[in-house]
């Protein structure tokens, strides 16, 4: 039988037979205060739900960032314990990508999207998933549906992205298209109640169809998709999820968010080419019409003046 004590391990564990449960040496909080789950609503049917973290105790006076230190100390010893203070370590960890102690925190959601956003989300490998099974059970009727004041056009410079806005009467045709779209689940219900298996009667139904997972990943990895998903190049409806996520594990981990947000979110990654560009006051030491480019929204970002010969363009 355990027992609980305050007693260092190496005197409760003088006995092999013994196993020691050692009470924190502080009170501690629950750093969800409580909650089974905190969610945010997310576009039209969707939601982010954060259900579980890990650590989801953290010392009174402290929050869930302090298990990114108490893992840093187990490398660097005690002898840091004197020279940084908790923020200051968190904030060096990041900045200097020591990555393995922002993998001690995880995060566990609940999330409903539709479709084509989950297909986007997939592809972040570092997360441990389960979604919901549209061969075991019927899918709800739940499709997504951007408002008609919200229909983008087709960026002219991104191939990949919207830009602006479609007249009214093309976005009134297309909310139509998504209706006729939206038409097919009640065939789609009719021919499972025939017999139709669920697993390819799903196959008619549109990619704006809602779906369910949960998402658990470390904060390392969260962080990695969070810069990726929460900036302006990604898709306006997964960027609004991972807008929501980031919400919902700021007030647990408010240290590491600061540090996230000045050296990864806020900050710019400068190649070889423009350093030496800046430096030297010459042309940028390319052709690349999409390289010089980038560079000239670097240099407008650092309200610096593009040196003269750069002939940047949007990238053709
Ligand atoms: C704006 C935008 C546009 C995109 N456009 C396209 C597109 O047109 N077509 C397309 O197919 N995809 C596209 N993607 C997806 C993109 O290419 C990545 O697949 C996705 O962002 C996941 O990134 P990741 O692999 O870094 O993340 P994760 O899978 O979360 O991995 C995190 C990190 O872990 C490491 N890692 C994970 N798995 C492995 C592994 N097996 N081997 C080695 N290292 C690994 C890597 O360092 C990786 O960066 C786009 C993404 C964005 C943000």
């Amino acid at each position: 039988m355990t027992q609980p004590t305050n007693q260092p391990m190496n005197a409760t564990m003088s006995n092999p037979n013994t196993i020691a449960r050692v009470m924190p040496e502080t009170p501690m909080f629950d750093v969800m205060e409580g909650a089974a789950r905190i969610e945010k609503r997310v576009l039209d049917h969707g939601f982010v739900a954060l259900i579980d973290c890990m650590p989801r105790m953290a010392p009174v006076g402290k929050t869930a960032d302090f298990s990114i230190v108490q893992s840093a100390r187990v490398s660097y010893g005690e002898g840091t314990k004197q020279v940084n203070e908790d923020r200051g370590l968190v904030r060096y960890l990041l900045r200097h990508r020591h990555t393995t102690p922002f993998e001690m925190v995880e995060f566990k959601f609940h999330i409903a999207m539709p479709m084509f956003v989950a297909r986007q989300w997939i592809r972040h490998r570092t997360a441990n998933v389960n979604e919901y099974s549209a061969r075991y059970s019927i899918v709800p009727d739940r499709f997504y549906r951007p408002s008609l004041e919200s229909v983008r056009a087709q960026s002219g410079s991104n191939r990949q992205g919207g830009e602006g806005l479609v007249d009214a009467g093309t976005a009134e045709e297309f909310l139509v298209m998504l209706d006729r779209a939206e038409g097919l689940y009640k065939d789609y219900l009719g021919l499972t109640e025939k017999g139709v298996a669920r697993e390819l009667a799903r196959a008619a139904l549109p990619v704006s169809v809602y779906t369910e997972w949960y998402w658990k990943c470390d904060l390392h990895n969260l962080f990695h998709f969070l810069s990726l998903r929460m900036d302006p190049h990604a898709q306006y409806e997964i960027r609004v999820f991972a807008d929501a996520m980031y919400e919902l594990l700021k007030p647990i981990v408010p240290i590491s968010c600061e540090a996230f947000e000045d050296y990864r979110l806020g900050a710019m990654h400068l190649t070889k080419l423009e350093i030496e560009s800046i430096k030297s006051g010459k042309p940028l030491a390319t052709t690349n019409k999409r390289e010089l480019a980038e560079f000239e929204t670097k240099c407008a970002q650092l309200g610096i003046v593009m040196p003269v010969g750069s002939p940047a363009k949007s990238p053709a």
